[in-house]
């Protein structure tokens, strides 16, 4: 996977019309349509204003939500346009279709330096197929082709990939910034690599760690995955988060870990409950094996120094997935304990998106990692080394 791409910097777009694919999939109030959150319209705030400096001529597009290929009042994108006005102070157009009549209309009256919106792109059945005609559309109101979408490039939908067949295609600053930092960790790290994985699942991380096992020094796991790993060192679960079919694998990897010289840590202790509960009790585990009746929760103390010394000495950290129950407070610590570390080592610290991205901004240490990616999915699938059709699809800078 090649992952120099042009950029926004690397094509004239001066008095040229840009179709911008934006992700502006913000979270809403389900009752009255609020954007709770602009998180994601604040941040694609860099590549717009640099685009509309340069007097391009803005066509944004985004989905929002999963109205399945049908209209949807509720998941209008009318809401964001009205917010992204307001945060770039000017007028934001919104179109009351996708490639119909009203979009091509505005589009093509569309002056350089405005910005115009348009609808829902999963309003039509044919974005998420990747059909060429739909694709042809979107393309025939631009001449070039910015994508900052991170959380979709994982998909080859008609917007994320398929208008790059009709022309020429580039990154935004928040796409850039994910191929410098994460590829480059990925293709270049700087050493120690140390990668950290929790999350509830073995099964959904399986193609992660297969790939770090190629490329990291050292990985760590935590979560309700590592028990499915204790489990294969021979130790007790008691009734903690299990799955039975991976048992084998999880052992596979770590003989796997050994012949590479990768250093895989697990929990050395932990902290329990007998029931899967906000106010269940704390017990403390002085070991590996967690007594019977009772699941493991969170990585314990001893667990917390290894895994933090780890990070001490790390040239770069990529964490993937919290330590523990971190949504109970009782059960937080190990996810609180390994943001604190990345926020204190001198390593290049790349978060991937989810569940980790959202702790380490709840404990208040976002400012303090190198990168937070803007995707769940799509950074999952990046350290999986996979082929991103949305990266793929960009000119080779
Ligand atoms: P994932 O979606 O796979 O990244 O997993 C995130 C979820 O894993 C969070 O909701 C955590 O509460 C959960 N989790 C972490 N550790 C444990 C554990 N020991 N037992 C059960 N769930 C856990």
């Amino acid at each position: 996977m090649n992952y120099n791409k042009k950029t926004v910097k690397d094509i004239d777009v001066a008095g040229k019309k840009v179709l911008l694919r934006c992700d502006f999939n913000v979270p809403q109030d389900k009752a009255t349509g609020a954007i709770t959150d602009d998180k994601r319209i604040r941040a694609a705030l860099p590549t717009i204003q640099y685009l509309l400096e340069q007097n391009a001529a803005v066509i944004a597009c985004s989905h929002l939500g999963k109205p399945k290929g049908e209209w949807k009042e509720s998941l209008t994108l009318a809401p964001v346009a009205k917010r992204l006005s307001e945060l770039l102070g000017k007028d934001v157009i919104f179109a009351k279709d996708i490639v119909g009549e009203d979009a091509k209309a505005k589009a093509a009256a569309l002056q350089p330096g405005q910005i115009m919106l348009l609808e829902n792109l999963r309003f039509d059945k044919r974005e998420e197929k990747n059909d060429p005609e739909f694709a042809k559309e979107l393309a025939s109101m631009a001449e070039v082709y910015v994508s900052d979408a991170f959380g979709t490039v994982h998909r080859a939908h008609a917007s994320t990939a398929g208008v790059a067949a009709y022309l020429p295609a580039v990154s935004g600053f928040l796409i850039q910034k994910e191929l410098e930092v994460m590829g480059g960790a990925l293709a270049n790290p700087k050493r120690p690599l140390v990668a950290i994985l929790g999350g509830s699942k073995v099964s959904s991380k399986i193609g992660v760690i297969n790939n770090l096992l190629n490329i990291a020094d050292t990985i760590i796991i935590g979560g309700g995955m590592s028990y499915t790993f204790a489990k294969a060192q021979g130790a007790k679960v008691g009734k903690s988060l299990l799955e039975e079919d991976w048992i084998q694998y999880a052992g596979e990897m770590v003989e796997k870990a050994k012949e590479k010289g990768v250093k895989l840590l697990l929990p050395v202790d932990g902290l329990a409950a007998t029931e899967f509960s906000a106010d269940a009790e704390a017990h403390l585990v002085d070991g590996v094996d967690i007594p019977d009746g009772m699941m493991g929760m969170d990585i314990g103390p001893k667990t917390i120094q290894l895994y933090s010394d780890a990070v001490k000495d790390a040239g770069t950290v990529i964490w993937n997935g919290p330590m523990g129950v971190f949504e109970f407070p009782a059960f937080a610590e190990g996810t609180r304990a390994v943001a604190k570390a990345l926020a204190e080592t001198d390593a290049i610290t790349i978060v991937g998106g989810g569940d980790s991205a959202a702790a380490v901004a709840q404990l208040g240490y976002a400012d303090k990692m190198t990168h937070i990616s803007t995707g769940g999915g799509a950074s999952l699938e990046f350290m999986e080394g996979k082929e991103l059709p949305g990266v793929a699809c960009l000119l080779d800078a």
